[in-house]
């Protein structure tokens, strides 16, 4: 048994903050939370180890209820897509994980990615073959040729390498649930929208009933990805269980979301950080903007109207590096929707327990019989959500109890083999009199 003394502590139930507060830890689990004052003498004695944080914050572990651990950060399509054999992909997979739990993230959802990379994660940290944090592991994602997970032109098969997979019927559809149930997911995710289009879907509502109820007889919620408009108003009369994007989401939708309580995944990280970056081409950067503008004007209502909203941060992708930027979507539900840091915070605690299915019940909050998971925070994200990306400040992450410690060095980049890139022959067309 342990208990963290002089916390400042942010159980994350509500918005409370204690200012002299003590955790006991037994074993993997929380036994108490509280008031320093109040702790019950049986935790109070010499035979319980101490941890005096001297007044920082403890605060639950971190839950990213969207990022994609086999994706290992592409710059391009073809580089997700291609190339890079499976077995290269789940090692690279193992190590990102660890960046991920050392930032703070003690648990994840990985809603689709290859050959069954996530599920494999999921397992290796459970075995404690690697360090990373508890994942919830969807399987590839179900798309129909107008969804993402099938934007390749039909003369390329892609097959196991895609995260993808494409069925065309709804037997094929029934077949491919049943198969990642038996594969041992926690969740199904559809792509219900693709490029090209910011009104229709790639399922018909049918289709979309068909497989949440598949879904459910099996015991999986089924999370979608959903940024057109028809997609998130089909998605939410389906009856999915959480929704990522919703974008182009429209206002009778919304109501009826709120109305059914399904929880939206907005991931704008992604898009701000493409932003950013400088690097994508303007007309692509032009689609970003816009879609930004409306996720931005359409969630700041949904924020507004009492839905829940879940912090999710992309990261797996070139623009979404492991480790690094998985606190931005708490930043920007601050800057983008008028959240308060401490109203931010419970996205990423509380809230998002229920996008990571696999622990709902054990994560989220400092809960006796929950999992101690906490952080350690040298200053008062709660006034400042920013300062949960500063590493610097993060003066220690526990997971199930024990302080999670480096086991190798993850502060340089690994080195990119050449088959994890695409193959451009030249950077640009080589024009007479250009050099
Ligand atoms: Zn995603």
């Amino acid at each position: 048994m342990h208990r963290f003394m002089s916390c400042r502590l942010l159980a994350c139930e509500d918005e409370t903050v204690i200012g002299d507060g003590a955790v006991v830890v037994d074993g993997d689990l929380i036994a108490w939370i509280g008031c320093a004052e109040d702790l019950p003498k049986e935790y109070a004695g010499e035979d319980v180890g101490v941890t005096d944080v001297g007044g920082a914050t403890v605060m639950p572990g971190l839950i990213d209820t969207h990022m994609h651990i086999s994706f290992g950060e592409p710059q391009s399509e073809e580089e997700l897509y291609f190339y890079t054999p499976s077995p290269y992909r789940a090692i690279r997979a193992a190590a990102n994980a660890e960046k991920v739990l050392l930032a703070g993230v003690t648990s994840a959802c990985d809603p689709g990615g290859p050959v069954g990379v996530a599920a494999a994660v999921r397992d290796a940290v459970d075995a404690g073959l690697i360090q990373g944090p508890r994942f919830s592991a969807a399987g590839r994602q179900i798309t129909s040729q107008q969804g993402i997970g099938d934007t390749l032109p039909r003369w390329i098969n892609i097959e196991e390498s895609s995260f993808g997979a494409l069925v065309t019927t709804k037997d094929e559809l029934l077949n491919e649930i049943r198969n990642e149930v038996k594969d041992g997911v926690d969740l199904i995710k559809i792509a219900g929208s693709g490029p090209g289009t910011t009104e229709w879907g790639a399922f018909r509502l049918e289709e979309l009933e068909l497989a949440v109820d598949e879904a459910h007889r099996l015991g999986r919620p089924l999370a979608i990805h959903a940024r057109s408009r028809q997609s998130a108003a089909d998605a939410v009369a389906a009856g999915v269980d959480w929704i990522m994007h919703a974008s182009y989401m429209d206002l009778p939708t919304l109501d009826l979301a709120i109305e059914k309580g399904i929880p939206f995944v907005p991931a704008m990280t992604l898009l701000v950080n493409s932003l950013e970056s400088g690097t994508m081409a303007a007309a692509a950067k032009d689609a970003m903007q816009r879609e930004l503008d409306a996720a931005v004007s359409i969630l700041s209502k949904a924020y507004q109207q009492g839905a829940t909203l879940v912090a999710g941060s992309e990261s797996g992708f070139a623009m979404t590096p492991y480790g690094e930027w998985h606190t931005r979507e708490m930043e920007l539900f601050v800057s983008y929707l008028g959240m308060s840091d401490m109203r931010a915070i419970l996205c990423m605690t509380r809230d998002a327990a229920v996008a990571a299915p696999r622990d709902s019940d054990k994560i989220g909050t400092l809960s006796p019989g929950k999992y101690a998971d906490l952080l350690v925070v040298d200053g008062r994200p709660d006034q400042d959500v920013r300062i949960l990306s500063d590493r610097s400040r993060l003066t220690s992450v526990v997971k199930g109890g024990a302080e999670v410690a480096t086991w190798r060095p993850t502060d340089k980049p690994a080195s990119r083999m050449a088959f994890e890139k695409s193959r451009p022959y030249v950077d640009d067309a080589y024009r007479r009199g250009s050099k």
